[in-house]
């Protein structure tokens, strides 16, 4: 029998007269697999429930933060404790020095953190700081890879605006996206070209060192030690965003996954633990000249806010215990063997892209290695695909240029469960 889904139906109707869309982020609406959404009322390990009782399998983890699962005790504990001292107090806690210090012996390239509370904050912030620490205006970034939504880098993007057909925003200043370049992810030959022909002018180079916003795309071996190289002869600064990959990839991040050392790195989502979280960081000699240490500024009311330090405290000591990134990318291959093979059982050509707990399955026969090829996939079979999982109990992005989480809390139940239910779906798809 088809699930129900009559509450959320309800329920998002009123909420389209409330919110834009319905969502407060757009990737939310369902629009792109022609959906509305269900409305979750609760959530428990790799588990959601929504409003009218349907249970499923969470592989979107709140877009990422959730490397534990929902709930996980230890952070619930936490935040618990925390709340029995208050909730925010605008000055200083021992809890932003913690986070701090983790954050600084984890990711080998950065010695000093700032806290803010988004990613969106935390790439803006890294970009000021570049083109005053350069004095150089312009950016480089890349095709396909998103960073947030500010004026700057909300330009042949992404994720959720890429979904909705809106890769470049129409509100930005002409100035402003005229100041921004784009360079294509994985193509070393024309950041080349870009940069013998601007480079003077190049404050920063910002990529995500393993692009997941449009699908799992991989860098090309060589890429991020070329884009490494063009910064340091040109003078510009290399930004990562690893908003995704930070504590992701590994405990250092991409930067110890693939062994390169940008001057910037960009946090969110995992060290927040579910908690609006966001933080830049750097070598001191850059991250000085943040104020009130330097004259670049940038603030935040609730930055540092004692439950997000605490819920990303609690969800770091979590991954240092021995074998959680083992364990994680053991499963992760497990669902990704899985459900390649029960593709071709099915009959449906699909490529996977998968690094770690990340993986994405394109609706291509094409290899994806670019934002050209992850954009020759079938989002209209990915959408049947979707809608098939959904009924199944299955919950993955609605979009196909996402990526699938796996946390700690997926069990390989959960992963059997999961991979018949593709088999399911591939066929709906064939
Ligand atoms: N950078 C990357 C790589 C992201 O994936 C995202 C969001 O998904 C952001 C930045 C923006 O973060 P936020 O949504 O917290 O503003």
């Amino acid at each position: 029998m088809a699930p129900n889904y009559q509450k959320s139906k309800e329920m998002f109707e009123q909420a389209q007269m409330l919110i834009p869309g319905g969502v407060n982020s757009p990737v939310r609406a369902f629009q792109s697999v022609g959906l509305t959404p269900p409305f979750v009322a609760k959530a428990n390990g790799a588990r959601l429930w929504d409003v009218d009782g349907n249970e499923y399998i969470d592989y979107v983890c709140s877009w990422g933060p959730l490397i534990l699962g929902h709930r996980h005790p230890a952070v619930i504990h936490a935040i618990q404790r925390c709340l029995e001292r208050g909730t925010t107090y605008g000055a200083p806690t021992d809890l932003e020095l913690i986070l701090a210090q983790m954050v600084v012996e984890a990711l080998p390239s950065v010695e000093m953190v700032r806290m803010v509370n988004s990613g969106t904050e935390a790439t803006m912030s890294a970009l000021r700081l570049a083109r005053a620490y350069t004095n150089r205006s312009k950016i480089i970034k890349f095709e396909g890879n998103y960073h947030g939504h500010h004026d700057s880098l909300l330009i042949k993007t992404g994720s959720g605006a890429l979904t909705h057909g809106v890769p470049t925003s129409p509100g930005v200043p002409e100035n402003i996206a005229s100041s921004t370049i784009n360079g294509r992810y994985n193509d070393l030959e024309l950041l080349e070209k870009i940069f013998t022909e601007v480079g003077s002018e190049v404050a920063a180079v910002i990529v995500e060192p393993m692009a997941g916003n449009m699908g799992v795309v991989p860098p090309a071996e060589g890429f991020l030690q070329g884009i490494r190289n063009l910064c340091n002869q040109y003078g510009a600064l290399l930004i990562f965003d690893e908003v995704i990959t930070g504590f992701r990839l590994s405990y250092g991040g991409a930067q110890s996954y693939y062994n390169i050392m940008p001057d910037l790195t960009c946090l969110g989502k995992i060290i927040g633990g579910g908690l609006p979280v966001g933080a830049y960081g750097g070598r001191k000699e850059i991250m000085q000249m943040v104020s009130p240490a330097g004259p670049v500024y940038q603030a935040g009311t609730l930055s540092g806010n004692p439950l997000a330090m605490t819920a990303g405290i609690a969800t770091l000591e979590q991954l240092q215990q021995p074998g959680v990134y083992q364990e994680l990318d053991r499963k992760s291959a497990l669902l990704a063997q899985g459900m390649s093979q029960a593709a071709k059982a099915a009959g449906v050509e699909v490529f996977f892209n998968r690094v770690q707990s990340l993986q994405c399955c394109f609706f291509t026969k094409h290899q994806v290695n670019d934002f050209a090829s992850a954009s020759t996939s079938d989002t209209k079979r990915y959408a049947v695909f979707f809608r098939s999982m959904l009924d199944q109990g299955i919950y993955l992005a609605p979009a196909q240029f996402e990526a699938a989480f796996v946390s700690t809390a997926h069990t390989e139940n959960d992963i059997e469960r999961t991979v018949e239910a593709a088999f399911n779906a591939f066929k709906a798809v064939a």
